[in-house]
């Protein structure tokens, strides 16, 4: 969550109501300077509220279950039996993190784990993904190394040997796809770093005007696919986020593993065999190496706040880590500037010359905000102080509790004698003459005040400059057959350069993510001389114009791109409403809307229906559904294939054949039936799923990259060789310009297509 918890919210809310009028006014008009001096009286005055938000940090904490682990184990093995590998390798790594967690607490060896981290290495064998399992097996093996051969279990180091074997043979003589890494796509991409602008493409050129503020534009032609950024972010933190369920059905344990249970703290790579924290059961790496790294620039601080910066949300902890990694030296230096009148900072539209050539030319860049004494933009934190706060946008109330939040914090740090760390004094005079300083009083100390107004600043930019750091994660029952991938949120981030560009409910670029590292690129050819946008959210073939600008409101400007001008003042339809409507139960023609009926866009036929009635009618649609994806889950797909279809039977009746639902249940049964191994018949309902997404989300699209993909799957299982050969054409296309030709879904079409051409005389051999 962005925000703090909401019993924080509500608390901050009725103090803020409480407060004399004088004192509100105060506060609504305050600097952030003068809002955190206040900020830190109110709080003192106010021991209630530090004593309730404490007893908000005991609920964040999560206790550990003792038995969790075994029960993990148990299913993780049931799993992996049923050839389930994905869904056991995620209740393995439970399992690992559990174990370790408890051998810790109890101060015991625990025997267990090398078992499971051998069921692991199986399982990523079976994945094919060899490297992972080479990791895994080289944890152990120092792990034995480590305890000793005699606290291990022979049958243990026999197992341990025989995969290493498996391994070597698999390395030795990869299958067929394996050869194909390399190919044609395998050549690296075409890129020449801009001079002015860190990390961006030397085809862009950075502009300032009043009413855009600082933005990119194209200086030369760009093709479709081209990277434009590729930045890495300043700050990023993982997010706790949803959890995925790590297998089906109710149970007294905690079935879902969190972002922390499957990504690096640091790094946000994906965790194999994890190195928990010493100091706490929250952050988590990939390795020792990022485990002292991240020690050394953040966590030795954040490491005791963990339940504190949980309840105060993502927004509050990409703050406080923000003031750590720039270091105070940098922090303090940019924050008194701000404070004698630096007009970049107060006032950007002050300097608000057109730059168009002299900035092409490299002249001078040096009057845009957040640019260096050189003219050169940077991914910095004097770029990222300079991205916009919108103090007077916000409103008061939201001020005031991003103030209180971010006060609390600071007076934590300060009575837990974090001081010294965070000002990176760590002379022993420099920490004697913090020390004095807190035995006289408890109020902050004019540093951490100032640290305080950096915080309150970056947690007001994040309203607008968050960028949301985003991976593919498989889903699906994950039999190995048929991937499906879908983008979930992984990590909150500052990312000074790619904060340049403006929005565009429809945009020019794609973003797509590896770690920490963000990378843009041209979705459509953009000529010389064209803004280069991207969307912050709200796209024009997901909602309709009134949504898009009531979620724009929070970055505080009303969206002017064509697709809004097109539906607010030409009155053109979205394709969200046109697409997802209602058809005639009569005679299925469009139903339109008036008010609270619907009637029939055909006047020979006149029908008209409530519109609750309808969607009440949808609602149970979408309950049996639900049904029936509960009965695949159980393995009972002959059932769950006869309740889709007379789903299906029931949409037609009042869906049109457009509405998304159409679309995703011929999804679902292309599901149903590739688990069954009926290809064909997964083809082609598949294909009618990808007419649908087409419509909605248009061709060249990554939902239809997707969606291609899996059909690709599809056939490639099915032996339809021709057609899963000009299926993965598309697919590499689509997704190609998405996420570049080195992407991991590129990669496995090439090694499907590999082992396509090998086929027949793989199969001749069989005969
Ligand atoms: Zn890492
Ligand atoms: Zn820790
Ligand atoms: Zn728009
Ligand atoms: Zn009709």
């Amino acid at each position: 969550m962005a925000l703090p918890v909401a019993e924080w919210q509500g608390r901050t809310a009725r103090l803020w109501a409480a407060l004399e009028p004088a004192l509100r006014e105060r506060l609504a008009a305050a600097s952030l300077r003068d809002a955190v001096r206040l900020g830190c009286d109110l709080l003192r005055s106010e021991e209630e509220e530090e004593a309730a938000l404490l007893r908000l940090c005991l609920q964040a904490r999560t206790d550990k279950q003792p038995e969790a682990a075994g029960w993990y184990r148990e299913q993780g093995n049931r799993e992996f039996k049923r050839g389930r590998y994905q869904a056991a390798l995620r209740l393995y790594s439970k399992v690992c993190l559990e174990d370790i967690a408890r051998a810790e607490s109890h101060g015991y060896p625990d025997r267990l784990l090398p078992k499971v981290l051998l069921r692991k290495a199986e399982c990523l064998l079976c994945l094919e993904r060899l490297q992972d399992a080479q990791d895994i097996l080289s944890v152990l093996e120092s792990k034995i190394a480590l305890d000793g051969v005699m606290t291990t279990h022979l049958t243990q180091l026999k197992k341990l040997s025989q995969l290493k074997v498996k391994l070597g043979e698999k390395e030795r003589c990869p299958e067929p796809a394996q050869e194909a890494r390399g190919g044609i796509q395998g050549k690296p991409e075409i890129w020449e770093e801009n001079n002015r602008i860190s990390g961006a493409s030397s085809s862009l050129s950075l502009r300032f005007d009043a009413e855009r503020g600082r933005h990119l534009v194209a200086s030369q032609d760009i093709v479709a696919g081209q990277s434009l950024v590729k930045e890495e972010a300043f700050v990023s933190v993982l997010c706790p986020g949803e959890s995925l369920p790590l297998q089906d059905g109710a149970t007294a344990w905690d079935t879902r593993a969190t972002n922390a249970d499957l990504y690096c703290h640091r790094c946000l790579r994906q965790l194999l065999a994890s190195v928990p924290c010493h100091g706490c059961s929250y952050a988590k790496y990939c390795s020792q190496d990022c485990a002292d790294m991240a020690w050394q620039q953040y966590h030795r601080t954040e490491c005791s706040l963990g339940a504190l910066l949980l309840t105060l949300g993502v927004f509050c902890h990409v703050a406080l880590r923000t003031v750590l990694l720039a270091g105070f030296a940098e922090v303090s230096r940019l924050v008194a500037r701000s404070h004698c009148g630096d007009k970049n900072l107060q006032n950007p539209e002050a300097r608000c010359k057109p730059l168009s050539e002299a900035a092409d030319s490299g002249a001078d860049s040096r009057g845009i905000p957040g640019c260096g004494s050189s003219g050169r933009y940077q991914s910095s934190y004097q770029a990222l102080f300079h991205l916009l706060p919108h103090t007077e946008q916000h409103s008061p109330e939201h001020k005031f509790l991003c103030t209180l939040s971010v006060v609390a914090i600071c007076k934590k740090l300060q009575a837990a004698g974090l001081e010294a760390a965070v000002l990176n004094q760590e002379s022993p005079q420099q920490r004697s003459k913090t020390k004095t300083f807190e035995k006289t009083s408890d109020e902050l100390s004019p540093e951490l005040k100032t640290v305080a107004e950096a915080m309150l600043r970056h947690v007001l930019q994040l309203q607008c400059n968050a960028q949301a750091i985003t991976v593919m994660q498989d889903l699906g029952p994950g039999d190995g057959a048929v991937v499906d991938k879908k983008p979930v949120r992984l990590a909150t981030a500052f990312f000074p350069v790619l904060s340049l560009l403006n929005h565009s409910c429809c945009p020019n670029t794609s973003v797509s993510f590896s770690g920490t590292a963000a990378t843009v690129r041209a979705s459509q050819p953009i000529s010389s001389g064209q803004e280069v946008l991207h969307c912050y959210g709200p796209h024009w073939r997901r909602m309709r114009v009134v949504e898009r600008q009531q979620l724009l409101h929070q970055y505080f400007f009303k969206c002017r791109c064509r697709a809004c001008l097109e539906e607010l003042e030409s009155g053109v339809k979205s394709v969200v409403s046109i697409r997802n409507s209602f058809c005639c139960p009569t005679c299925q023609a469009q139903m339109q809307e008036e008010e609270d009926t619907l009637c029939c866009s055909n006047e020979a036929c006149g029908t008209s229906a409530s519109k609750d009635h309808l969607s009440g009618r949808l609602q149970d649609l979408q309950q049996q559904i639900k049904k029936a994806l509960d009965l695949l889950s159980v393995g009972k797909a002959d059932q769950a294939i006869k309740m889709l279809l007379k789903c299906q039977i029931d949409a037609g009746t009042f869906l049109s054949p457009e509405h998304l639902l159409m679309g995703e249940m011929e999804d679902h049964l292309a599901q149903v039936y590739a688990t069954l191994g009926k290809w064909q018949e997964a083809a082609r309902h598949l294909k009618k799923s990808i007419e649908v997404v087409e419509m909605h989300h248009g061709p060249s699209s990554v939902e239809v990259g997707h969606e291609l993909f899996k059909l690709a799957q599809i056939l490639f299982n099915g032996f339809a060789v021709s057609e899963a050969l000009s299926t993965i054409q598309r697919a590499e296309g689509i997704l190609s310009v998405h996420f570049g030709p080195q992407s991991a879904q590129i990669q496995e079409l090439q090694e499907m297509k590999a082992c396509l051409s090998e086929l027949p005389r793989n199969i001749l051999q069989r005969t």
